[in-house]
C-alpha cells in the first residue's frame, strides 16, 4: 500500500493531488467494453496465473531489536491449468535459508533463483493443474532494510512495520502490524503478490507473554512456551486474496462483543479500552444491517478491529482484522466532535466487497472502494435518516468535484501509470455517488437483489466491472452497457446548464438542459431525471430521460409554478447552472423535502445576502434538521445588518449553550465573539468552559 493513498477519509482524499496522465478521447463501444482505451500505450490488466497457491501455513518468530521476521513458509499449491515445474513467488529482501519439497515428514531440496524480489523455484518434475505439491521455505524477511526508491516504491510498502521494536522510545507502545494492500505482504512471507490469488491459511506467531496477537480467522490454539513467550495459532479456512492477510501484537486489551454466535472484538491500547464500546459498539447493529441488506450474512469466522500506531493511512479491511489509526483511540470528548463511524462502516462493508468479492485486478479497484464507500451512505441511511446520509453524500460529491478539476480519470482504468493511484477521489467518492445513481435508475428493489446476485455468484472469487454490469442485467432484463460506459468505463461528469421557463399563452412549463461538458474528453451522457412543477399547492413529477446535447421539455400546466425542481431526486453526479430566482429559491427550501434541495436553497441565500429576503431566509435555516445548514446558518450571521443581528441573538445564544451538535455550539461562539461582542456574552461563554468538545473549547481561545 502506499500509505498515503490510504486515506480513507473523504476530506483526506480530496486533498490529495495526483500526477495527471494525458487525457484521451474516450471512444465507447455500444455493445461491448474495450479494456484498452483506443490509443492509449499502457494497459494493466490482471495478472496472469501461473500457480494457485490453495493454502499458507507460517511460523514466525521476531527479532524485535533488528526488525526481522523470522519464518517458515509451508505452501500448498498447484499449476493454475498449463503443466509446468516451475513456481514463481514474490519474496522482497529476504534471505533465503531453505527451499523444499514437502513430502510426508521429509524436505527434499529444490533448486531456485532470488533476485531480491521474485523466489523462482524448479519443481522435482512437471505437474498438472490437478496435481497439488507442497513447498518449504525458511527464510528471514528484513522489512527495515528494505531501501524505498530500490526495492521499495515508498515507505508505505514495507509491510511489517515494528513500532519501537527495540523499547527504547518510551513515548511508544511496543508494537508490530501489517499492511498488505496493494503488493506488500511479500515482504514478510513468500507468496503471490496478486489479489486474483486466493487461499486458506494458518499462523503462528511467538510473541512474549505480555502480549497478544491478532490474525485472520480464529485464534486456534495458545501455547506457553515456558520461556517468556508463548505461541499463538490462528487459523482462517475460508479463501481470501493475500493481500488481506494480517498479522499484529502488542499490549492490545481485547474487548469482547458478539454477532449472533460470531465473536465481535475490540483490540485497543490499555488506556483507550474503557471507551471502546463508545467508539466501535454499533459493530454488531452495523454487521446485522449489512448482511440483512446484502442478503448475504457476514461470511467470515468473527470480526475483530484493532487500533494501531503510527498506522500510515486510515484503515485496512483485512479479511476479520481490521486495523485503524491512532485517530480512533478518542476521549469521550474527542467522540462529541467525530464518531469516525464512517470509517468502521467502511471497512465493515469491504467484508463484502473487497474481501468476499475481490476486484481482480488494481484497475477494477472500484468495486472494492465504491462499495465500501457507498455502505457508509447505507448505514447512515438507516441509522440517522436519509437527510443525514444525502449529507455524507454531498461531501462525497464535493470532494470528487474539487479533485476532478486537477485530472480527469476513467473509475475503472486499465491504463493507470502507478496502481497507487487508483486509491483516490475518482475510485472511492466518485464511485460511490455512481452506485447511488444505478440505485436510483434501477430502483431499489433490484439494486439490492443484483447486489445479492453479484456477491454470491463470485463469493470467495475474483470479479470485474462486467460482473457486476451482468448481475444488474440478469435482475432488470434490461442492457445496461449505457450506464456502465458512461459512468464506470469514462471520465468526468455532465455539466448542465437548465433554463426553466412558464409560456403563460401556451400554459406550459419549458425546461430546457444544455450539457456544456467538453465532449471531446468527456461522454455526452444518458440521464434518466425527475423534475417536478409546484403549482396550484401541490406537485406533478415528470420523468424525462435526457440524451442529448440541447434537450427542451414541455409540460402542460394551467397557472404559472411557483417553482420547477429539476433533478428532484437530487442524485445527479453533475454541476449544474440554474436560472431561479431568490423567490424560487426560498420555495424550495421551504416546500422541497430533501437535504439537497435545502442545501442548494441555502447556497443561493449564501449568494444573495445582499438581498434583505435572502437573510431573512437565512435566519429560518437556524432551525434547519441538518446541522450542517445550522451551521451555515450561523455563519452568515456575519453579513446581516444590525436589526437583524438582534432579532438573531437570543437564537444564536441558545445554540452556543444547546445545539446538539458540537460543531453548531462551536461555530454559535465563534459568531458570539465576533459579530456579537457589542452584547454580554459572558454567562453563555462562562458555561461553554464546561462543553467538553474540542471544537467549542478551540473557539473559545481563538
Ligand atoms: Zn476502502
Amino acid at each position: 500500500m502506499k500509505s498515503r493513498f490510504r486515506w480513507y477519509c473523504p476530506f483526506l482524499a480530496a486533498f490529495i493531488l495526483f500526477s495527471c496522465s494525458t487525457t484521451k478521447k474516450v471512444v465507447l463501444d455500444p455493445i461491448t467494453v474495450s479494456a484498452n482505451k483506443p490509443g492509449a500505450n499502457i494497459y494493466h490488466g490482471s495478472y496472469t496465473r501461473l500457480t494457485d497457491i490453495i493454502h499458507t501455513k507460517l511460523d514466525l518468530k521476531f527479532d524485535w531489536d533488528s526488525a526481522l521476521v523470522i519464518g517458515k513458509a509451508f505452501i500448498q499449491a498447484r499449476p493454475w491449468f498449463y503443466p509446468s515445474n516451475t513456481v514463481i513467488l514474490n519474496a522482497k529482501g529476504f534471505k533465503i535459508e531453505q527451499v523444499a519439497l514437502t513430502q510426508q515428514d521429509d524436505l527434499k531440496p529444490l533448486k531456485y533463483l532470488y533476485n531480491g524480489r521474485k523466489l523462482t523455484i524448479t519443481l522435482d518434475k512437471i505437474y498438472n493443474h490437478d496435481q497439488k505439491f507442497s513447498l518449504y521455505i525458511q527464510y528471514v524477511a528484513m522489512p527495515n532494510r528494505l531501501k524505498v526508491g530500490t526495492d521499495i516504491a515508498s515507505e508505505g510498502d514495507r509491510g511489517f512495520y515494528f513500532i519501537n521494536g527495540d523499547g527504547k522510545d518510551s513515548s511508544k507502545p511496543r508494537q508490530f502490524w501489517t499492511q498488505g494492500e496493494t503488493e506488500c505482504n511479500s515482504s514478510w512471507f513468500p507468496t503471490i503478490d496478486d489479489p486474483q490469488e486466493k487461499m486458506t491459511q494458518e499462523i503462528s506467531m511467538t510473541v512474549p507473554n505480555r502480549m497478544v496477537t491478532l490474525s485472520n480467522g480464529a485464534l486456534d490454539f495458545s501455547s506457553d512456551n515456558g520461556d517468556g513467550t508463548h505461541t499463538d495459532t490462528w487459523r482462517q479456512d475460508l479463501p481470501h486474496s493475500t493481500y488481506l492477510t494480517m498479522v499484529a501484537a502488542g499490549g492490545f486489551s481485547i474487548v469482547k462483543d458478539k454477532w449472533r454466535d460470531k465473536e465481535v472484538s475490540y483490540y485497543m491500547e490499555p488506556a483507550f479500552a474503557p471507551d471502546a464500546r463508545l467508539i466501535f459498539g454499533k459493530t454488531p447493529e452495523m454487521i446485522e444491517f449489512f448482511s440483512k441488506k446484502t442478503g448475504v450474512d457476514y461470511p467470515w469466522e468473527k470480526y475483530s478491529q484493532i487500533v494501531v500506531h503510527d498506522f500510515f493511512g486510515g484503515a485496512m479491511e483485512n479479511t476479520t482484522a481490521t486495523v485503524f489509526f491512532e485517530r480512533m483511540n478518542m476521549t469521550k470528548d474527542q467522540y462529541l466532535d467525530e464518531s469516525n463511524e464512517d470509517i468502521i462502516s467502511h471497512e465493515l462493508f469491504h467484508h463484502w466487497f473487497g474481501d468476499l468479492v475481490t476486484a481482480e485486478s488494481w484497475a477494477n479497484l472500484p468495486l472494492n472502494e465504491s462499495f465500501a464507500t457507498y455502505g457508509e451512505y447505507l448505514w447512515n441511511e438507516y441509522k440517522y435518516g436519509r437527510d443525514y446520509a444525502d449529507y455524507t453524500g454531498w461531501k462525497d460529491l464535493k470532494a470528487y468535484l474539487s479533485f476532478d478539476r486537477g485530472k480527469q480519470e476513467d473509475v475503472i482504468r486499465y491504463d493507470y501509470s502507478d496502481k497507487e493511484q487508483m486509491f483516490d477521489a475518482v475510485s472511492y467518492q466518485k464511485g460511490g455517488r455512481i452506485l447511488h445513481m444505478l440505485r436510483k435508475t434501477v430502483g431499489d428493489d433490484a439494486f439490492f437483489k443484483a447486489l445479492n446476485l453479484y456477491l454470491t455468484r463470485n463469493a470467495y472469487k475474483t470479479a470485474e466491472i462486467n460482473d457486476l454490469r451482468m448481475a444488474f442485467e440478469e435482475v432488470t432484463g434490461q442492457d445496461l452497457n449505457w450506464f456502465f460506459n458512461q459512468w464506470f468505463l469514462a471520465s468526468g461528469h455532465p455539466v448542465l446548464k437548465i433554463d426553466s421557463r412558464y409560456d403563460t399563452a401556451e400554459k406550459k412549463v419549458l425546461v430546457t438542459i444544455t450539457q456544456q461538458q467538453d465532449l471531446n474528453k468527456i461522454p455526452l451522457y444518458r440521464l434518466p431525471l425527475a423534475i417536478d412543477v409546484y403549482a396550484d399547492d401541490t406537485y406533478q413529477r415528470n420523468e424525462v430521460v435526457l440524451e442529448q446535447q440541447t434537450q427542451t421539455f414541455s409540460f402542460s400546466v394551467l397557472h404559472e409554478p411557483a417553482l420547477i425542481n429539476v433533478d428532484a431526486e437530487k442524485y445527479l453526479l453533475a454541476e449544474k447552472k440554474e436560472n431561479k430566482t431568490l423567490q424560487q429559491y426560498i420555495f424550495q427550501y421551504t416546500h422541497a423535502p430533501l437535504f439537497m434541495d435545502r442545501l442548494e436553497a441555502v447556497q443561493a441565500f449564501e449568494k444573495m445576502g445582499q438581498e434583505k429576503p435572502a437573510r431573512d431566509a437565512m435566519a429560518k435555516v437556524l432551525d434547519d434538521k441538518s446541522w450542517e445548514l445550522r451551521r451555515m446558518a450561523v455563519n452568515f450571521s456575519s453579513k446581516l445588518n444590525d436589526a437583524e443581528k438582534t432579532s438573531v441573538y437570543d437564537k444564536i445564544k441558545s445554540m452556543a449553550a444547546s445545539d446538539p451538535r458540537s460543531y453548531v455550539r462551536a461555530a454559535a461562539i465563534t459568531a458570539l465573539k465576533k459579530d456579537f461582542k457589542d452584547k454580554d456574552n459572558r454567562e453563555v461563554l462562562q458555561k461553554a468552559k464546561n462543553d467538553g468538545a474540542p471544537s467549542v473549547q478551540k473557539a473559545l481561545t481563538e
